[in-house]
């Protein structure tokens, strides 16, 4: 646990050091859970987007972008269920004046009993060793079985709490499972009340004509009320979907975990119209599509794992999220929904206008079901730049640390670097630096020793180290060193280009999907 708060701390500073990320208004000591995207962080968010973004759009013709408001009619969050339903459960604790969401206590809760189970797997593969039957085991060992069971019990009564609205019992499941304040250990607790998460604000400049809006506390919301619009203006075939990358805003109770919870943050939404009576198979499909998605990136099979809904939303009949383990464990990193045709019809009521399709191939109207998927954009860089931060021990007693970034992703492909400031090198090296910017964005650097400087570029995430030295003015070859192994080769300028765009470009990872 000790490690895994250090990790977190150290990708905070890193993030901060490094120009990545940092706190919003920080020479106002800071605004709770809101953040800004430095130098480096912005590049790599955009990166990551752009990824996003030619995955789904660029690569389907049956998708379609749109950049709808964060500004929408205020009927619209009736229809959508936000106005009365967007709520969190909140617990206050009487000593420690500190809140928390009653349901993140309680699944945390829970998954301190997981990693008993955990431990107990590990203990006895170690004791079995290569005869042990992991599934066997927690099929049928008693205090395994004991765990699971009390885990499944508290979830299926806090999951039937809130779907009932019954608060009243979500604090005495608290209570009766000696929840304590996890930063005092207080058991002294508030009862339970609900708290609406969206940001409201005025339209208009006058107080008599004046309208109540809110932030769009979702991008969807844009997607469903432009259905129409899209489908028509673009001859749209069902199945079909559109996507949009925007900013979101939640006025979350709790907001600790750096940019995994933000109270304004970015979304990348994808709502997909399908014939009713086949969003089963759509919904299996995008689950499967959107892990390859993820697993293309190279942080890892094991770091990814799904986790079925056990309490759905009021518009759902499927859903499940897609957990990353993140430095403090695995945590929803993506949502896919099976949404039915709740937005469209709850539009078509509100609005009094028809939001049907028209199947040629059936000859009959329809209201269509729509699959969701919805990442934070975010939690991606967090995942991303959390999971790629190393340290490493060098065979010469040293260590280096190294923001193994995706090639795709990183926000510089290749730093530039004369190995001295003189004898005409800088010069070499400023001609390849205006060869390369057309096609990536590259960085020059002639301060210090170059060892140096290649650590700094390791820190900072770029893949290629292109060194050009007194050999260069002879031979036209330069030294080009490869951030992860640091292997260093010796190759002619005139292919450089080539050799970089091979590692970063985005058709070599996006064929992996
Ligand atoms: P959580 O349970 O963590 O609050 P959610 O289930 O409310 O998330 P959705 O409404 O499904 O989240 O939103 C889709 C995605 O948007 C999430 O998977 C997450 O990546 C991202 N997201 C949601 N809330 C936030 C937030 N406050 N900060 C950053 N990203 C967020």
């Amino acid at each position: 646990m000790a490690q895994q708060e250090d990790q977190f701390k150290r990708v905070i500073s890193h993030a901060k050091e490094y120009g990545y990320i940092f706190q919003s208004s920080e020479i106002y000591d800071g605004l709770s859970a809101v953040y800004d995207y430095a130098q480096n962080g912005v590049e790599l968010k955009k990166n990551i987007r752009d990824y996003w973004w030619k995955a789904m759009v660029q690569m389907h013709e049956n998708i379609v972008g749109l950049d709808a408001s964060i500004l929408m009619h205020p009927t619209t969050w009736k229809a959508s269920g936000h106005v009365d339903a967007f709520n969190d459960p909140l617990i206050d604790n009487k000593d420690s004046k500190k809140r928390y969401r009653a349901d993140v206590l309680i699944e945390d809760y829970c998954a301190k009993i997981e990693a008993k189970i955990t431990k107990e797997i590990a203990k006895a593969s170690k004791r079995f060793g290569e005869t042990f039957d992991k599934e066997q085991y927690v099929a049928t060992n008693p205090r395994v079985i004991g765990y699971q069971e009390k885990i499944n019990m508290i979830v299926s009564r806090m999951a039937r709490a809130l779907e009932l609205e019954d608060l009243a019992d979500v604090k005495l499941l608290i209570e009766e499972l000696g929840i304590a304040d996890p930063l005092t250990g207080s058991k002294n607790w508030t009862d339970v009340k609900q708290f609406n998460l969206m940001f409201g604000t005025q339209l208009g400049a006058s107080a008599d004509n004046s309208m109540e809006v809110y932030l769009r506390p979702e991008t969807a919301q844009g997607i469903f009320v432009n259905f129409l619009n899209v489908q028509k203006t673009g001859r749209m075939k069902i199945p079909f979907g559109i996507a949009q990358t925007g900013k979101a805003f939640r006025n979350e109770i709790v907001a600790r975990q750096f940019i995994f919870r933000m109270r304004e943050f970015e979304q990348m939404e994808m709502q997909f119209f399908v014939k009713p009576g086949t969003q089963k198979k759509w919904y299996e499909h995008w689950k499967e599509k959107r892990l390859q998605w993820h697993l293309s990136l190279g942080l890892g099979k094991e770091n990814y794992r799904f986790h079925d809904h056990d309490k759905l939303a009021h518009y759902a009949d499927a859903a499940a999220d897609i957990e990353f383990r993140f430095p403090f464990g695995f945590k929803e990193l993506e949502g896919i929904h099976s949404r039915t045709d709740f937005d469209l019809k709850a539009h078509e009521e509100y609005s009094g206008k028809k939001l049907h399709y028209f199947d040629h191939e059936e000859n009959k109207n329809y209201t269509p079901y729509v699959v969701e998927t919805s990442i934070g954009l975010d939690r991606m860089f967090l995942a991303v730049f959390s999971n790629s931060l190393v340290e490493e021990s060098l065979e010469n007693n040293t260590k280096r640390t190294v923001l193994k970034l995706p090639a795709v992703l990183a926000p510089t492909k290749a730093a530039i670097l004369p190995l001295v400031k003189k004898d005409g090198l800088p010069e070499i090296a400023r001609e390849i630096v205006e060869d390369l910017k057309w096609d990536f964005p590259i960085f020059y650097d002639e301060k210090d020793a170059v060892g140096k400087r290649y650590r700094r570029q390791d820190a900072v995430g770029t893949p290629f180290c292109i060194t050009v030295d007194h050999d260069t003015i002879e031979d036209q070859t330069v030294t080009i060193r490869h951030r992860d192994s640091m292997k260093q080769e010796r190759v002619l300028i005139s292919d450089l280009k080539e050799i970089i765009k091979k590692e970063v470009g985005f058709k070599s990872w996006l064929m992996k999907i």
